[in-house]
């Protein structure tokens, strides 16, 4: 029975705006369904950011979260006005919280959609991709931001993908990527996907180019079950299957990492909503049904959900999901909790009833694996150059100058991608920026690629950064110009 289990250390924050009351309501009905926790509370968000702290987290508060490895966390309000870091990021990142989980799924009649029966699950990479952070400027006209793949992250991501899938009796597992466009990295994560697949014969399995996939998505979300991509992506269509769903309110997101994982609605602190005791708690409730699931107290987690998908249908709404002549009572946000509480050991009988397995519980967490290096065989290089001049025949007449002969020659330039050297095409626009390519005869070594750039600061060329072309196990590892 839950009454008999050792509580579970958490760490649990508060945060701002209505953070304190929804958190207040959600810790309530965990614990009258039996959660067995014991709660650590840590101070973070707009209070620790106003202090000086640009990070929003204090020493104190990472300690706990390496304790008790569960962050049970509400919405915070990030101070207005520049140098303050993303505490989410930052907490989901240096506590390598890989997956982001999202499950998304209508109400429906109970709560306004589009898309009755919709029930989809957004698995999205939390710490790569574009969110790196790592951006230049490196000309007058253009500014760079890497979009960095590892092949340990995204396995890891789509393996993940599939062992939610079957704790959690999915029946299908979609990726979406651009490997159309982007051979390299959205190209990596469809060949994993394809690979890791192979290994869960008893799921279905499928990729869609992200433009379509997304406008399908949004167009007829039931087709879909999990669907798991990379970071930018994931971010911005798992707020669009949320809101399609009937409301962002309700969304819920658990965070997960080998060390440590965070659990936390998806909205915001709403600040002027804050104090009036209004708020709906549901996305925190939910998120903190996962975390159940996730510290091993499914029945605990299956208790709750019932009784909150009860009080759904039995149309008691806090004030942004009521609806006049449909919904029977408008309530606070403490007389929810307590309308939830009530209804605690009863199971819907309009809705799907949910179900958490005790037997398999939280999906595994797979660790991520590394390979045996390859055959890295330099082959070129790429010089970048700042050069405000239009016509690239003279821009390679002035590389050429630094070629070596027979051992590093330029290749072609192009310019934003698109190759306008040689034979380039007058129409195509052109910046400052340029990337000319030199080749290696046969394999090269980067005391040759000291030399070429000592050629070029002689010719008085103003080179912004190199990027080396190499070849693994025979493979090209970089993409060809549009039109080379
Ligand atoms: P928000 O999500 O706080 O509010 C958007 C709208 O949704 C508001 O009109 C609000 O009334 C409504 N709303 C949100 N949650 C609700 C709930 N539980 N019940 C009823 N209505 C709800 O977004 P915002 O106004 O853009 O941001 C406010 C603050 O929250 C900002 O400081 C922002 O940085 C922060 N924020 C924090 C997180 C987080 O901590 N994870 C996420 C997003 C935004």
């Amino acid at each position: 029975m839950s009454t008999e289990r050792t509580p579970v250390p958490i760490t649990v924050a508060y945060g701002d705006g209505i953070g304190p009351e929804i958190m207040d309501a959600s810790l309530r009905v965990l614990k009258a369904a039996g959660a067995a926790i014991a709660e650590e509370v840590i101070e973070i968000g707009e209070a620790v950011y106003l202090k000086g702290n640009t990070a929003g987290i204090e020493p104190d508060s990472w300690e706990s979260l390496r304790r008790t490895k569960v962050f049970y966390k509400a919405p915070i309000t990030t101070p207005q006005g520049g140098g303050y870091k993303s505490m989410n990021v930052t907490v989901r990142k240096s506590l390598g919280m890989f997956a982001n989980v999202r499950p998304c799924a209508s109400m429906h009649p109970f709560i306004a959609t589009k898309h009755p029966g919709m029930d989809v699950v957004i698995v999205r990479e939390n710490e790569e991709d574009l969110y790196a952070g790592i951006e230049h400027r490196q000309t007058d006209e253009v500014f760079q931001c890497l979009k960095l793949f590892s092949r340990p992250g995204t396995e890891r991501i789509i393996r993940y993908a599939f062992e939610y899938a079957k704790a959690n009796g999915r029946k299908k597992v979609t990726c979406f990527s651009k490997d159309n466009i982007m051979k390299l990295t959205d190209g990596l994560y469809h060949k994993i996907f394809d690979e890791v697949a192979k290994e869960y014969p008893e799921i279905e399995n499928e990729h869609w180019i992200i433009d379509i996939g997304a406008a399908k998505l949004a167009a007829n979300p039931n087709q879909f079950d999990v669907v798991v991509m990379a970071n930018l992506y994931g971010d911005i269509l798992s707020d669009v299957a949320a809101e399609i769903t009937g409301s962002v309110g309700l969304g819920s997101s658990a965070n997960i990492g080998e060390y440590c994982s965070m659990f936390e609605a998806i909205h915001g602190s709403a600040p002027r909503r804050a104090g009036q005791n209004v708020a709906n708690p549901t996305g925190l409730l939910l998120a903190g049904v996962q975390m159940m699931v996730h510290i091993g107290q499914p029945d605990v987690a299956e208790k709750v959900h019932n009784a909150w998908l009860k009080t759904i249908e039995d149309g008691v709404h806090t004030y942004d999901i009521y609806t006049e002549g449909e919904s029977a009572k408008k309530v606070s946000t403490s007389e929810f909790a307590d309308a939830i509480i009530e209804r605690l050991g009863q199971t819907p009988t309009r809705l799907k009833p949910a179900h958490y397995d005790k037997s398999t519980g939280a999906p595994a967490i797979p660790a991520a694996k590394r390979l045996p290096a390859a055959q890295k065989d330099l082959v070129g290089v790429d010089v970048f150059v700042h050069w405000a001049h239009q016509n690239p025949d003279e821009l390679a007449e002035i590389m050429k100058k630094a070629e070596s002969e027979g051992a590093l020659e330029l290749a072609m330039i192009s310019n934003r991608g698109t190759k306008v050297w040689p034979n380039g095409m007058p129409e195509t626009f052109k910046t400052d920026h340029w990337r000319c390519r030199f080749m290696f005869e046969g394999r090269g070594n980067r005391g040759a690629v000291a030399e070429l750039m000592t050629r070029l600061v002689r010719e008085g060329v103003d080179f912004i950064k190199t990027e080396h072309l190499y070849e693994f196990d025979g493979e090209p590892g970089y993409s060809l110009g549009q039109g080379q």
